[in-house]
């Protein structure tokens, strides 16, 4: 058996059915997605536009495409068109744009509040009270092509599970108190994606309903990414 599709059900295998697998294909190439596609895969996840576009193109159009990654507001009309969910809204500027590309689509655009949780430095997203404002906005409530469906989180790259855990349990906070504010009448928002390769047991755990895992399924990826 080719090293893709059994190291995917080895993973489905610990995997509930409520919650879903994002498999995370960046940096790999259109034959590796093939051979998960093949093996009855459907939901895979990019963080780049120009390389998510290029392998839809590519690929069979039954695919559920996540992206997930950070996104420049100049590139999500490339993106626009076909993409399933966006996990990684950081700002009310990109939420606008994803907004008017999406009337120019024709469709509602579903998207996750990223989150920041993490120690790091580096990780994007928005506050507590950065999340409010924009809910809370004339701006956000004029919005007639994107739907608020959860939030997403990264956790700290660690061996510490005391803290990823409790980064998570946050972010499981931050959930349930946008769900009682402004949006416990919506469907939709029932979304909760957390949990990698690295930590996506701690993030079942914690009340993960989405997990991007990438390197466990495809193998270690080149760094180099210029
Ligand atoms: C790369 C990436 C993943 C998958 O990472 P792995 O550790 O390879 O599972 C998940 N989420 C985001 C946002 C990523 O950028």
């Amino acid at each position: 058996m080719h090293p893709i599709i059994e190291n995917l059900q080895k993973i489905s295998s610990h995997i509930p059915d409520a919650i879903k697998l994002i498999a995370v294909s960046k940096l790999k190439p259109i034959e590796d997605i093939h051979v998960a596609y093949n093996s009855g895969h459907r939901y895979f996840g990019e963080n780049k536009a120009m390389e998510i576009k290029a392998k839809w193109e590519a690929l069979p159009k039954d695919i559920e495409w996540h992206f997930i990654g950070h996104l420049q507001t100049n590139k999500v009309k490339y993106i626009a068109p076909f993409v399933h969910l966006i996990h990684s809204v950081d700002s009310m500027k990109l939420l606008q744009e994803i907004n008017r590309q999406g009337l120019k689509n024709n469709r509602t655009i579903d998207c996750l509040l990223q989150f920041y949780i993490a120690t790091e430095e580096t990780k994007f997203g928005f506050s507590p009270d950065e999340a409010a404002e924009l809910l809370e906005s004339e701006n956000f409530q004029s919005m007639k092509n994107i739907h608020i469906c959860g939030v997403m989180g990264m956790a700290t790259y660690t061996e510490n599970k005391t803290l990823i855990r409790q980064e998570f349990k946050t972010l499981y906070t931050y959930f349930s108190e946008l769900k009682n504010k402004y949006f416990y009448n919506t469907q939709y928002f029932k979304e909760i994606s957390m949990g990698m390769t690295n930590d996506f047991y701690i993030a079942m755990e914690e009340g993960s309903t989405i997990v991007r895992i990438g390197s466990a399924i495809f193998g270690e990826r080149n760094h180099i990414t210029t």
